[in-house]
């Protein structure tokens, strides 16, 4: 690949570790002992590890919030230890857990805090705050004079991400910023932050002590064991696949299986199907089409096609139109969606089928449990087949 086309559309830039050490005063070891790594342009790159290992100090001290004792960092090929410390801030995007918000400024202030060192003015300010709230899903007019204390922890989030983009800086280093918020915000959370990126394809440097997180979000991951050593610097699914040693393979776990679900999307396997009718359809053609169908229960969708309630053929038995029949479908996943996001919202229905919806909300299409599981013993086959240097015979 040449340097214009591996450049195009990535507004990151490479960033390179050399041999960089950090010793804290009055400590005998080196939190960090000479790492090197090259952290490629418009990548995220997740760095995985226990608490200690020295994630956060290796994060700091590329944008020198914590000075290497020795070593050299480059960022789009300029050595950060030549360049003024502010300068170099300021050109980087920073966000941390519980977001680290001004408590006693607005949003919109906490969000224009960079653009306002940088000397934009006013105008372009106010709408670059606007854009950024709408770029991480809060509404500007709800929330742009709010203080972060009139906000639930997955808002504030949301608003440390914008005041991280805000001054457009090529180079993103997030520290473990979902760790405070409950599950089902930080699954969105982490969502979003992989939409983002598919638009605005930076430099991501992600810090996190959870396996999942780092298989979900990274191009690839650094997995460190004690003073920041790499174990393994890989791909999701090579990590998965061939874990480095011992240690790398006690953080894959024994689920690996079920995580490598979270590589691939809901818009990359076969979609089941099954019998669906518009409410204002006649029941007893619904109850063909699904006896028809060789289940026991179709679907029950509104007259935009977004679907509403499962029914069996023995709630249709008793019903006299469409309208009221049935058990309203838990969650939905869309065609970008993971498989384990599929997973996880078909346990939660009695058939065990997650419902997969388009763009504006429409039915296109069941995954199945058997789905998954032919995923799974497929994703196996083939890496059974690269282990033996397979003939890819299958
Ligand atoms: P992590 O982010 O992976 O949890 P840190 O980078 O925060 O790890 O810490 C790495 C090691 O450095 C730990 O042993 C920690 O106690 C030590 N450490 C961190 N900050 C300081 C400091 N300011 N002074 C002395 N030791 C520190
Ligand atoms: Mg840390």
């Amino acid at each position: 690949m040449t340097e214009t086309v591996a450049t195009q559309g990535i507004s990151g830039v490479e960033i390179v570790l050399s041999e960089v050490t950090k010793r804290y005063p009055g400590q005998n070891d080196p939190a960090v002992d000479r790492v090197s790594m090259t952290i490629p342009a418009g990548e995220i790159v997740v760095l995985v590890g226990p608490s200690g290992c020295g994630k956060t100090t290796t994060m700091r001290m590329i944008n020198r919030l914590i000075e290497p004792s020795s070593g050299a960092i480059s960022i789009g090929g300029r050595e950060i230890l030549d360049m003024n410390p502010d300068t170099l801030r300021r050109g980087i995007g920073y966000s941390i857990q519980q977001a680290g918000l001004f408590p006693h400024m607005t949003v919109a202030r906490n969000v224009a805090t960079v653009p306002g060192l940088i000397g934009w003015d006013r105008s372009r300010i106010a709408a670059r705050v606007d854009e950024m709230l709408a770029l991480v899903g809060l509404d500007p007019d709800t929330f742009r004079n709010r203080f972060p204390r009139q906000l639930s922890g997955g808002q504030q989030q949301r608003v440390g991400v914008a005041r991280a983009l805000a001054a457009d800086p090529p180079v993103l280093l997030m520290d473990e910023p979902f760790g405070a918020v409950d599950p089902i915000t930080r699954g969105l959370l982490q969502d979003e932050l992989l939409r983002l990126q598919a638009e605005l394809r930076k430099t991501i440097v992600f810090v996190t002590h959870d396996f999942n997180e780092a298989v979900k979000l990274g191009d690839r991951i650094a997995v460190l064991g004690n003073q920041s050593r790499i174990l393994q610097y890989d791909t999701p699914a090579a990590v998965l696949a061939e874990p480095a040693d011992e240690t790398v393979a006690g953080f894959v776990g024994a689920d690996a299986g079920l995580k490598q679900l979270t590589l691939t999307r809901v818009r990359e396997v076969p979609r089941g199907e099954c019998a669906v009718a518009r409410e204002s359809e006649a029941v007893e053609a619904f109850r063909k089409a699904i006896g028809d169908s060789g289940r026991e229960w179709g679907l029950v969708l509104d007259d935009q096609g977004r679907p509403l309630r499962w029914v069996t053929l023995a709630q249709l038995a008793q019903a006299d139109s469409l309208r009221a029949a049935g058990t309203a479908v838990g969650g939905t996943v869309s065609l970008d969606s993971t498989l384990q996001g599929a997973l996880e919202t078909l346990l939660a229905e009695s058939n065990a089928n997650a419902v997969v919806t388009g763009r504006r909300g429409e039915y296109v299409g069941l995954i199945t449990i058997d789905t998954l599981v032919a995923h799974l013993s497929r994703m196996r086959s083939a890496h059974a087949h690269s282990d033996s240097g397979g003939d890819g015979g299958q």
